[in-house]
């Protein structure tokens, strides 16, 4: 029989797929938009999509393990050696091999209220204890997280921009915790929506990794590179944690397509400007629309926003119904104990407007 800890996880939920709404409620696949899963509405770059069809043609033989190709660009681009990298099958990857690598039961690990829900799950599955913080202000209370750490503590889990809140803890902030915070301890710095970040709220944690050996930063390919269906991420570390990460990894954890994908869209610059402008001013769109609305929401440094659907604990998933008969997918968050609110993703200028116009029909017909 499975252990109590295993029985007792609560499986995550991944935003809904186009096809299950398309089988569920009959609508034309080519009219329904999702803005669920907080993914590049660009889909892949011209580069990428170029690699991949380069790499298909050598798929009989297993991937390079060790990645040797895309850690070589990587630590160039991070001035780090390639020994510091951990490569992942997505991020998601890489936040559970740091929880397998540091934690076992009677150990625990810190993060958040509203904090991404694979941190309670990898946690959970090393059978260790979560130490939940509660947030201030929907943002992450590092005081708070201070006086949670305690001496079987041995990982802390920060999104930065975090999810599914948006909200962004400045550099300054970051470094003041680090400082303070036990050597045992490694923290996780999970940048996964990093490249939507303005120029002035910009700042590069793997450079603080010389500093602070116990400092892991976490970076996907999934959000602004546009490959989320490749599954890449990285970690950025001290050579003594990747080397602890290394062994706990399968040894082909990332396929060919994606290390070949990922390697090409690092340089494709262009498509990350065009990314960033246009999640810049999606946000603003959909910021300005959900507050035309008369919708709370919380002001979002990511690709997507938090919004309030209503006052009752059942409005969340009321209004995420409405929206998908009307062929908007969005994302319900009450698994993250916010009921009232919903995620939606920035999406392209017409699908930003098709949610915004679903959203103002939904509501209309609740009164
Ligand atoms: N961290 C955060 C904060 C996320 O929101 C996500 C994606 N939802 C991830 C990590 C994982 O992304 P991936 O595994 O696709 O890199």
């Amino acid at each position: 029989q499975a252990p109590q800890f295993i029985r007792d996880i609560a499986p995550y939920k991944a935003g809904k797929p186009v096809s299950d709404v398309v089988r569920e409620l009959g609508l034309d696949p080519n009219t329904v938009v999702k803005l669920a899963s907080n993914e590049n509405p660009l889909g892949l770059g011209e580069k990428a999509k170029a690699a991949i069809a380069q790499a298909a043609l050598d798929l009989g033989r297993y991937p390079d393990a060790n990645g040797f190709s895309l850690k070589a660009r990587l630590a160039a681009r991070h001035d780090v050696k390639a020994e510091q990298i951990t490569l992942g099958n997505g991020s998601n990857d890489v936040l559970e091999l740091a929880a397998k690598a540091f934690l076992t039961q009677g150990t625990n690990a810190v993060f958040s209220q509203y904090a991404f829900a694979v941190y309670p799950l990898a946690t959970q599955g090393c059978g260790a204890q979560s130490k939940v913080v509660p947030a201030l202000c929907y943002t992450h209370d590092l005081d708070g997280f201070l006086n949670a750490i305690d001496s079987e503590t041995r990982v802390v889990f920060i999104a930065n921009p975090n999810n599914p809140t948006g909200t962004f803890l400045p550099q300054e902030k970051l470094l003041a915790f680090l400082k303070r915070v036990p050597q045992q301890v490694l923290v996780v710095l999970d940048e996964a929506y990093n490249e939507f970040l303005k120029p002035e709220d910009q700042y590069d944690s793997t450079q603080w990794v010389a500093q602070f050996p116990n400092l892991l930063v976490s970076r996907s390919f999934s959000k602004a590179y546009g490959l989320a269906g490749l599954r890449v991420g990285y970690a950025v570390s001290s050579t003594e944690v990747a080397d602890l990460m290394n062994r706990v990894r399968q040894p082909f954890n990332v396929n060919s397509l994606a290390l070949a994908a990922a390697e090409a869209a690092i340089d494709d610059r262009e498509f990350l400007q065009k990314t960033y402008e246009i999640n810049l001013r999606g946000l603003e769109q959909i910021q300005s629309g959900l507050k035309f609305l008369g919708l709370e929401y919380v002001p979002s440094y990511g690709n997507f926003v938090l919004f309030k659907a209503g006052n009752t604990p059942e409005a969340g998933m009321k209004v995420f119904d409405a929206l998908q008969r009307l062929g908007v997918i969005v994302r319900p968050v009450n698994g993250y104990g916010l009921p009232e609110w919903l995620r939606v993703s920035i999406g392209l200028p017409h699908e930003n407007e098709a949610f915004l116009a679903a959203l103002l029909t939904a509501l209309a017909a609740m009164k």
